[in-house]
């Protein structure tokens, strides 16, 4: 058995819906000789679970609907629900049987945007979005387009059945970024969808969302389609989990960011980690833990390009004689420093300065503290920027006051780059490459840090120099042309 997710491109038109569709009854009926081919397991017919996502831009949309509404704006959210209307409609109407079921489908899909339009107009009466409001709304993207994906499956001759993840995937009550709970998850998975797949059903389940143990609708975190295939791939034990995206796997770099970049033919849990966590988008950060767990291979294949192999991800990948194998970057960061002489041989400030950012929630992509611990600075998003600081000034109001502390302040407007792969452990001279292809372009580094772990090296830069950064590294460790 397979879990096959398709991302927002993947769903989101007439013909991606259609591209996806065939590759379902194709790994379902067996009926690919491509699908076999390239050494992946679907020679004969094999049951698929498939998760899909909204359509692209969809979540985007529905996230604006929200907030403006909350601002007093009763315009916003009644355009997009027609617009979400008539996009859903344009596609049933061209893909999804006869006219019966379409009546049915429009009508469930009406229901919905009712749903939605009520929501908005709680919100909006009441000038307040909360993280649970902001939930129940932008989960509507996923549980639009399983009814659609599983009609248009059906009218492919596959027996499907839209499930909302709502009975499957039960999470705390983290609104926004929920975190599975994986025994009542492994639970409902057995209840209510091993029996389907015992029927020979096709499940179309939502990504992104989940519900608490009462019943109220989370979302995974942006994203987080990926996650939802791994976190069922793991309680299904699935032979493998297939990611479906609009580009060739995962890639020495973000192609619209460097157009010579190249398809990773295998990559291994660790660095899939790293990778994504500094900003390849093309996997979502958590979706590696539950598959390294059960030792799932997972694939980042095309759908536009199905006959490509893409990147398998394992344990171990095959070394491939390449020390630094991809470059990425996050933008819209903060670099927060603190510094002070009197820091210097003082034991407890990091541990002050990141107990202050932890309870206010927000998270540190890296760290970096000088030799001379007269400073210690760390990047978060941008957003958390006025709240991260107003938490260590209250942190540090008696250091400030006696001067151990002389200064607490921000730098915006970074972006971070990492250089990645498991071959950079224990050889010399990478960093000396990295800061030589900068510093001949003349692209300051405002920091640096390397994890424990060697795979990678993350440089803080400033944003508008980022896309530049990458370049030149791609191109000093000739990642567009290398034999991989
Ligand atoms: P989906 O909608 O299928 O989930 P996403 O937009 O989330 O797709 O992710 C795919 C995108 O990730 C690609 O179109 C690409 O621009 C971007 N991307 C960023 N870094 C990389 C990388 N290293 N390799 C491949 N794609 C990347
Ligand atoms: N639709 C969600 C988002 O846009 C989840 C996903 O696409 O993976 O964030
Ligand atoms: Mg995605």
């Amino acid at each position: 058995m397979i879990v096959m997710k398709f991302g927002g491109t993947s769903v989101g038109d007439v013909e991606p819906i259609a591209q996806a569709t065939q590759i379902v009854h194709e790994a379902v009926t067996g009926e690919s000789a491509w699908l076999g081919g390239l050494g992946r397991p679907s020679e004969s017919p094999q049951p698929v679970v498939v998760v899909v996502s909204a359509m692209s831009g969809v979540t985007d949309s529905l996230v604006k609907a929200a907030t403006s509404a909350a601002n007093r704006d009763e315009q916003t959210f009644r355009q997009v629900k027609d617009s979400l209307f008539e996009r859903h409609r344009a596609v049933i109407e061209a893909i999804v049987g006869d006219g019966e079921t379409h009546s049915v489908l429009l009508s469930e899909i009406e229901t919905l945007l009712h749903e939605f339009e009520n929501l908005c107009q709680s919100i909006y009466i009441l000038g307040e979005l909360t993280a649970r409001g902001l939930d129940a709304v932008s989960s509507l993207g996923e549980r639009l387009m399983v009814r659609v994906f599983a009609a248009a499956l059906r009218s492919r001759g596959v027996e499907a059945r839209a499930l909302e993840a709502t009975t499957l995937i039960v999470t705390d009550d983290n609104y926004g970024s929920a975190t599975p709970l994986m025994d009542d998850t492994q639970a409902r998975v057995q209840a209510n969808l091993v029996p389907l797949l015992a029927e020979g059903i096709t499940p179309v389940v939502t990504g992104f969302i989940g519900a608490t143990s009462s019943g109220i609708v989370t979302t995974l975190g942006r994203g987080g389609s990926d996650y939802t295939a791994a976190i069922l791939g793991n309680c299904l034990d699935s032979r493998e989990i297939w990611i479906w995206t609009d580009v060739d796997g995962v890639m020495t770099a973000d192609p619209r960011v460097v157009p010579e970049a190249r398809t990773l033919p295998a990559i291994s849990y660790a660095e899939a980690a790293e990778l994504s966590y500094f900003g390849a988008k093309v996997l979502h950060p958590k979706t590696i833990l539950p598959a390294l767990e059960k030792g799932i291979p997972i694939r980042i294949v095309n759908t536009f390009n199905p006959e490509h192999p893409g990147t398998l991800v394992v344990t171990e990948a095959e070394p491939t004689g390449k020390t630094v194998k991809a470059i990425t970057a996050i933008k819209g960061l903060s670099l927060i420093t603190v510094e002070g002489r009197g820091m210097i041989g003082v034991p407890g400030i990091a541990a002050k300065v990141f107990s202050a950012v932890a309870r206010e929630g927000i998270s540190v992509l890296m760290i970096s503290q000088s030799s001379s611990e007269q400073n210690i600075c760390f990047v978060i998003q941008q957003e958390a920027n006025g709240r991260a600081l107003r938490a260590l000034e209250n942190e540090f109001e008696l250091e400030l006051a006696r001067r151990n502390v002389d200064r607490i302040w921000a730098q915006g407007n970074v972006a971070i780059v990492a250089v990645v792969g498991a071959g950079m452990k224990g050889t010399p001279g990478i960093g000396a490459k990295v800061f030589g292809a900068l510093g001949r372009n003349a692209i300051n580094v405002i920091s640096v840090a390397q994890g424990s772990s060697e795979y990678n090296i993350s440089l803080v830069v400033d944003e508008k120099d980022v896309d530049d950064a990458v370049r030149y590294i791609h191109q000093e460790f000739e990642l567009g042309q290398a034999c991989l």
